[in-house]
């Protein structure tokens, strides 16, 4: 099924496809919801005053006691979560990955199946990437797993199967960007390195009086002020605090300022603007319309592999794809399977219609079985004949899975 559609934010906001992407130690962690976005800052209030330093736009610095105040309110009102219990680099390294472009609640599931699947690196080395995907099926941008899969390979067969203290050989591993790599050496082995990700980048924002949306370009100079307040001795800890704050109280909707622990040093609160930085994005949420081919062969259905390369790699999916302009959507589902699989179909019957919604596209399938007008050679690799049961072993696109439900739950098509 052909739907390009970006999973849920767009690569601009830190892809974890390409890389985790940006300046050091910056990143697109999940949130509560809240992500940067591509707007230029474009300005802070006033002008520094003496004794002020200027990081471009970005006027500094951080407040003394700033990091003295947040940590202790963080030690005394953090979340208690599953990653925060270890300093095991793998069970970080696997979280840091999780939580990019995802929320904390729809990880903590994942990470446990996951860590009961996969308990260490050699074991997700060894694993067939088909389970792999199939594990990480429904977290979205998967190339994050497979880049954990052939990173976890490499620190096998290169590092004794540990994963390096050091951001140079890191750096050279599959998904290890500025990011991931800062996580890794700040959470697990004690390494002052800030991390910035859109909660971060929103706290500072407000900390600071910065106007304007909040973008990935004012990373560098966060992590230079950052970098004069970490404290060696806890830098993980502080990491873990500025994003907690982000997550539970400089929330992005209604700021908690009442109960914030960094109040007195917040130029934001003091102005009363708190509300208005970051300035708050508009996004255009497209629609898109798609047909789906259940093609049905005693008593299995059709699957079809996705390419290695692109949205959804490697993912299992019924054929279909997008509806063209002036297409019938019976018209798109004959073109699509023709396309896909060099085949006419008939005996067409609608089935369903299944949505999806990702953050800048709200996708509609509509959903068809059919049946092979002459069934035609299809190759193993890329195209499997699978019953209900056997078909939940594939990895499979949300959508699909939807559909999976649908049939399972009608008992006959
Ligand atoms: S005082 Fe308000 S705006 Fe400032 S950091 Fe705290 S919650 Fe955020």
């Amino acid at each position: 099924m052909t739907i390009d559609v970006p999973l849920k934010t767009p690569v601009a906001e830190g892809d974890p496809s390409a890389s985790d992407g940006g300046t050091a130690g910056t990143g697109s962690r999940g949130g509560r919801g809240t992500k940067g976005d591509n707007d230029r800052h474009r300005r802070t209030k006033g002008s520094p005053k003496a004794g002020e330093e200027t990081a471009g736009s970005v006027r500094g610095p951080i407040p003394r006691g700033f990091a003295t105040r947040l940590l202790s309110w963080y030690r005394a009102h953090r979340r208690d979560l599953p990653w925060r219990r270890t300093r095991d680099p793998y069970r970080i390294w696997v979280s840091e990955v999780m939580l990019q472009q995802t929320t904390v609640r729809a990880v903590i599931p994942y990470y446990e199946s996951w860590l009961e699947r996969f308990p260490d690196l050699r074991s997700l080395a060894r694993a067939p990437l088909r389970d792999v995907l199939r594990a990480w099926q429904g977290l979205g941008y998967y190339q994050r797993a497979r880049n954990l899969h052939r990173a976890a390979g490499a620190m096998t067969r290169e590092h004794a199967g540990l994963i390096p203290d050091d951001a140079a050989a890191l750096r050279k591993l599959p998904g290890f960007g500025p990011y991931t790599t800062a996580a890794v050496l700040s959470l697990a082995y004690g390494r002052p390195l800030p991390l910035i990700d859109a909660n971060v980048r929103r706290v500072l924002m407000r900390l600071l009086s910065i106007e304007g949306g909040s973008s990935p370009s004012l990373d560098g100079k966060f992590a230079d002020l950052l970098g004069k307040v970490i404290p060696a001795s806890a830098p993980g800890d502080f990491n873990q605090a500025i994003m907690e704050l982000g997550a539970l109280v400089c929330r992005s909707a209604n700021p908690q300022c009442l109960l914030c622990p960094v109040r007195e040093f917040c130029r934001a609160a003091a102005d009363g603007t708190q509300e208005t930085i970051p300035r708050p994005r508009r996004l255009e949420v497209a629609k898109i319309e798609a047909a789906v081919a259940v093609i049905v062969r005693d008593g299995r259905f059709l699957i079809r592999r996705r390419p290695d390369k692109g949205l959804l790699a490697g993912l299992w999916e019924f054929p279909g794809g997008k509806r063209e302009d002036g297409e019938s959507l019976v018209e798109t589902l004959r073109r699509e399977v023709r396309e896909e699989v060099g085949a006419g179909i008939e005996g067409v019957r609608f089935l369903t219609t299944v949505g999806h919604a990702y953050t800048r596209f709200q996708v509609t399938l509509h959903v068809y079985s059919c049946r092979f007008r002459r069934a035609p050679a299809l190759p193993p690799k890329d195209f499997r004949w699978v019953t209900l049961r056997s078909i939940r072993r594939y990895p499979l696109p949300s959508g699909s899975v939807r559909i999976v439900d649908f049939l399972a739950a009608k008992k006959s098509v």
